[in-house]
């Protein structure tokens, strides 16, 4: 795996001012969800004119619709372990920021975390831990196992340092749905200067562990960029031409590209963020992802406002975390009890950000189905492009909401849960499907769960 940054820099100096009528070319292939090339994603992220960029942002908009429907998948991250070896300038885990209280969770507390979120009506969660030796692989699998064994839990994701071939297979093997590790900078001279010490030094190292995650077997993995880092036009293509790359090599995209951007974090060492994004600029660079890799969720954290998060619904972001806690028992424990990898901006609770998913005229989705029944990697990219994930993810996303509505709605919140199921009934056009989603729900009313297509 090589980025080949020539090639970036030069795609991005060509294109400095495009005429609307190589805009228009440009979106009316996107249109078609099937994705642009690398130049194509280089001419869009260089449009800086106010009535083209709100052209990105609709074509973006009608193509998420279009390869995933109305859904937004809603998921919560679980920190096992603040213990990191690493001295990454940017973080509040780095290894310098002394003094701080460090926790790596043991199993059993793992397990309440989980316990706490499965009570809030999640199914799907986010390991995330450092990177320190003493808790690596094998902790690391005795908290994906302990999970799974004693909360129902649907699938686990997991965002873990870099590592050899073999470990990842161990770690598919222990059941984690998509290997997660961010590039942060995928441009050399700035990660080597913000990343003094400790193995995550090694840039290449980083940069081709989904190369090795795939061959370990892992069909959904996902990547992203840490935007402030170097300037955004650079990530944003260079995030893109990894998961061609992927592509081409495996035949399967990037399945999530998050787009956290850089917060000031307790210890922070940089004296500001050393490339500012703008809202503007996070919201293009969605819709460029959206429109390039249509297959990719796109996956919007809390280190965002609540109202801007809503915004990126409607540019392509297809996934959100909600309740976020990002210090290690940050849910049995309180928030600021154990230190934070960066501060969180949205505190909502998952079923306020359910509403405003639905306000936005969105549907909540706690569907886990596709890595669940094998719908990953090659298959997912390929049923994604030919436009078969729509009706599947519509469906599935309302079966989730019925589910969430009998076993957690309170008595507030029933009447807007069961309006949103209805209208989104009324949206499914395929007379089989309709029934087959009738059928279900039928049966969630008598009792039975976890029902998906
Ligand atoms: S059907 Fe698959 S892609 Fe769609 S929401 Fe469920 S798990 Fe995600």
């Amino acid at each position: 795996m090589v980025i080949d940054s020539h090639q970036i820099e030069k795609l991005l100096k060509e294109e400095k001012q495009p005429s609307a009528e190589k805009i228009s070319t440009i979106l009316e292939k996107a249109a078609q969800g099937k994705g642009l090339g690398l130049r194509e994603a280089a001419t869009l992220l260089s449009v800086s004119e106010p009535l083209l960029l709100q052209r990105i942002f609709k074509t973006a908009g009608e193509v998420k619709e279009k390869v995933f429907g109305k859904r937004v998948v809603l998921f919560a991250p679980l920190y096992l372990s603040n213990y990191c070896t690493n001295g990454c300038l940017y973080c509040g885990f780095r290894n310098t920021n002394k003094g701080m209280d460090r926790t790596a969770l043991e199993p059993s507390q793992v397990v309440a975390e989980a316990k706490t979120l499965e009570g809030m009506g999640f199914k799907r969660v986010l390991l995330v831990t450092g990177e320190d030796p003493r808790w690596g692989l094998d902790y690391i699998i005795d908290c994906v196992k302990a999970v799974y064994k004693n909360t129902g839990m649907r699938i686990i994701h997991l965002n873990a340092p870099p590592t050899d071939t073999d470990s990842l297979r161990k770690l598919k093997e222990a059941g984690v749905g998509v290997y997660q590790s961010f590039q942060e900078t995928y441009h050399r001279p700035t990660y080597e200067l913000m990343h003094p010490t400790g193995r995550k030094k090694d840039y290449d190292f980083r940069l081709e562990v989904m190369d090795r995650a795939m061959e370990a077997g892992f069909g959904d993995v996902g990547i992203g960029p840490l935007l402030g880092l170097y300037d955004f036009r650079f990530d944003a293509l260079a995030s893109i031409a990894h998961s061609f790359h992927l592509y081409e090599k495996f035949g399967a995209h990037a399945h999530t590209i998050s787009i956290p951007r850089l917060r000031p974090a307790e210890d922070f060492a940089l004296k500001e963020v050393p490339y500012t994004v703008t809202d503007e600029d996070l919201k293009k660079i969605v819709a460029v992802f959206r429109l390039s890799v249509p297959t990719a969720g796109i996956v919007a954290s809390t280190r965002e406002t609540a109202e801007f998060r809503s915004e990126l619904l409607h540019v392509g972001a297809t996934q959100l975390s909600a309740a976020s806690r990002t210090n290690p028992g940050g849910y049995t424990r309180g928030e600021k009890e154990t230190l934070e990898q960066f501060s969180t901006t949205d505190h909502r609770s998952l079923i306020e950000v359910m509403g405003s998913v639905i306000d936005e005229g969105y549907l909540p989705s706690l569907c886990t189905t596709c890595y669940r029944v094998g719908r990953v990697g090659h298959e997912f990219t390929e049923k994604t492009l030919s436009g078969s994930m729509e009706k599947l993810c519509q469906a599935n996303a309302i079966l989730t909401i019925k589910e969430y509505l009998s076993d957690y709605a309170q008595n507030g919140s029933r009447e807007m849960l069961e309006k949103a199921i209805n209208m989104a009934l009324n949206d499914v056009s395929d007379p089989a499907m309709k029934k087959a989603l009738l059928d279900k729900i039928k049966e969630l009313e008598e009792g039975k769960r976890d029902l998906y297509f």
